[in-house]
């Protein structure tokens, strides 16, 4: 089945994730022309940004691809970054997640290292091998962040499963979260209601723990209170 079919994928549990926190996920199509992309953004009280196994193009930062990766579909990447860029304007309560988190910088003039190995000296796996619902590195959260006020804790225990990174944020962002090696693991932007994005999947941990379950949460209660305004 399916073939050379244009698909969509996407990992039940980031919508259970939703779900858990009391929300009720939509999942959007990825082939929506510009113009578009605000009529859609219109009906909706939030935007989950989800992770994925392709890397955008690294010309949509300015750069030219200096190593081997699989590069997201142009569909997908125009989407992204398009919505994410309303989404920030319009102070939409944005929630980016490892892949997302990326494309919500770059939408807005962040770059990315391309390739953690290749270009930061580090011991810390940040490509786990074994499975995600297990952690593999802390993080360090900067105090008078959104990400602290939601988690509560200077540090935490995330899983890792990338190989790019934030590099440089636009300025209207900050840096909340970094790990011991310098690695961002998660930014925001004070200027917006809700706009986080975090580098780990917390939707393979939130079962578990009732600290990445309040991303959810906080989440689910910036769309609701997005929706009453
Ligand atoms: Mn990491």
């Amino acid at each position: 089945m399916g073939g050379k079919e244009p698909t969509y994928f996407l990992r039940a549990r980031y919508l259970q994730a939703i779900q858990a926190a009391g929300g009720v996920p939509i999942v959007l199509p990825l082939d929506i022309a510009r113009s578009q992309q605000a009529l859609l953004l219109q009906r909706l009280d939030g935007l989950l940004v989800t992770g994925s196994g392709s890397d955008l193009s690294p010309r949509f930062y300015g750069e030219s691809q200096h190593y081997p990766f699989k590069k997201m579909s142009e569909a997908r990447a125009k989407m992204e970054l398009g919505l994410s860029k309303l989404a920030f304007e319009q102070q939409v309560p944005t929630l980016g997640i490892c892949g997302g988190m990326q494309s919500m910088n770059v939408a807005l003039g962040g770059t990315l290292i391309q390739d953690i190995p290749a270009q930061i000296e580090t011991k810390i796996q940040h490509l786990q091998k074994n499975s995600a619902e297990n952690t593999v590195h802390p993080i360090h959260i900067e105090p008078k962040t959104l990400l602290r006020r939601v988690i509560k804790k200077s540090s935490i225990p995330v899983n890792s499963s990338h190989h790019q990174s934030v590099k440089t944020v636009p300025r209207s962002f900050q840096i909340s979260a970094v790990a011991s090696d310098g690695v961002i693991e998660a930014i925001e932007a004070e200027s917006h209601p809700f706009w986080l994005g975090v580098q780990w999947h917390p939707e393979f941990l939130y079962r578990k723990d009732v600290l990445q379950k309040r991303l959810f949460s906080a989440f689910v209660k910036a769309a609701r209170d997005y929706a009453k305004s």
